[in-house]
């Protein structure tokens, strides 16, 4: 049998904090009975302040812990060693966190007398980890704000031509597989170039966010994508129509909206202030159908619109006048 003073030194010389505690009734901890120098220098406290002191050793386990209160005590009730993760103030006011293996002291006739924990120092890799986290989340922050400056344009805030690009190829996909029409509107700004030789590069940039405003306020809803194609060229995609002439009623309610907002325009030969022309198809795509025929044949109804005089909205193939 080993002599009592070699196994004292052997606890005092590890660096893993020891204790013993007993249990009470119901086999929870109670009272610390037994504390090493190293669970004396892990939590700041000499052992006559240990001695007697209750140990909430249930409490603070981490989030992180795989187990519960009710776990440790069932496993120590049965004779099993269970380990946690946990956490522990310190004299100063600091806290700790370490890996607890709690081992149960059963007498002769099986009955629990005392728990021994092993603490285990893990507060540097919690504290590195934790770093990481933050560094992650930081991360995907900066990775967020990248996705949203790659798929929207700089001066409007609506979504950029490669996003719409994007987009367009997937929905296709998606309305032809399941049968469902989908919508596309062109609107081009009426003669915009003699509006910014005459109003200045500014004007022309506040005029384009406004006409904007209207094309994505009108079309707010989660299946309708709203971007901007071009200098002055704007497009509506839209999933929430089912048929042709309700999506030309919204797009000429877009056109008339736009007419309202009585922005001057000296220099236009079509109106007094500023005005859009616009292209609408309505399809089911077809098999093999290129997602660009959708842009092909919606601005060649725009340019429809232009010829009918500007200012009004046009359907592709069966060109008709909504307004104007
Ligand atoms: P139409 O009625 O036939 O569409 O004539 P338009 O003058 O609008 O068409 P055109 O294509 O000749 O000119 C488009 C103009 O849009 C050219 C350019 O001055 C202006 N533009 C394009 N991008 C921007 C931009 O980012 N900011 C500003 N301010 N103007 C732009
Ligand atoms: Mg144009
Ligand atoms: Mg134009």
């Amino acid at each position: 049998m080993i002599e009592k003073e070699l196994l004292s030194a052997a606890l005092s010389a590890t660096s893993e904090g020891v204790i013993i505690a007993t249990v009470r009734h119901d086999n929870k901890p109670d009272r610390i009975i037994y504390g090493n120098r190293a669970f004396e220098k892990l939590i700041g406290f000499d052992n006559a302040s240990i001695i007697n002191h209750k140990y909430n050793l249930l409490e603070r386990l981490s989030k992180n812990t795989p187990v519960t209160e009710d776990e440790i005590v069932n496993a120590i009730t049965a004779g099993k060693s269970i380990q946690c993760i946990r956490k522990s103030h310190t004299k100063s006011g600091d806290y700790f966190w370490h890996e607890l293996s709690i081992s149960p002291v059963l007498d002769e006739s099986g009955t629990l007398t005392h728990i021994i924990g092993v603490l285990h120092n893990i507060n540097e890799r919690i504290h590195h980890q934790e770093k990481i986290e933050q560094q992650n989340l930081l991360l995907k922050r900066k990775n967020q704000q990248l996705d949203e400056l790659a798929s929207h344009d700089f001066l409007t805030t609506l979504y950029n031509r490669r996003f719409f690009d994007r987009e367009l190829t997937r929905l296709c996909a998606f309305h032809q597989r399941y049968k469902i029409p989908l919508n596309m509107a062109f609107f081009d700004i009426d003669h915009f170039k003699q509006y910014n030789d005459y109003y200045g590069h500014n004007e022309g940039d506040r005029a384009l966010c406004l006409v904007a405003e209207q094309i994505s306020q009108h079309f707010s809803r989660e299946a309708d994508i709203c971007a901007r194609y071009g200098g002055e060229e704007f497009v509506v995609l839209s999933a929430s129509d089912s048929d042709e002439a309700t999506f030309l009623k919204h797009v000429e309610a877009v056109r008339l909206k736009i007419e309202q907002l009585a922005i001057p325009h000296k220099k236009s030969t079509s109106a007094k202030v500023i005005t859009v022309s616009a292209g609408i198809y309505v399809a089911v795509p077809l098999r093999g159908m290129s997602p660009n025929y959708f842009t092909e044949e919606a601005d060649h109804a725009m340019y429809q619109a232009k010829q009918l005089g500007r200012n009004c909205v046009a359907v592709a193939r069966h060109i008709r006048m909504a307004s104007g």
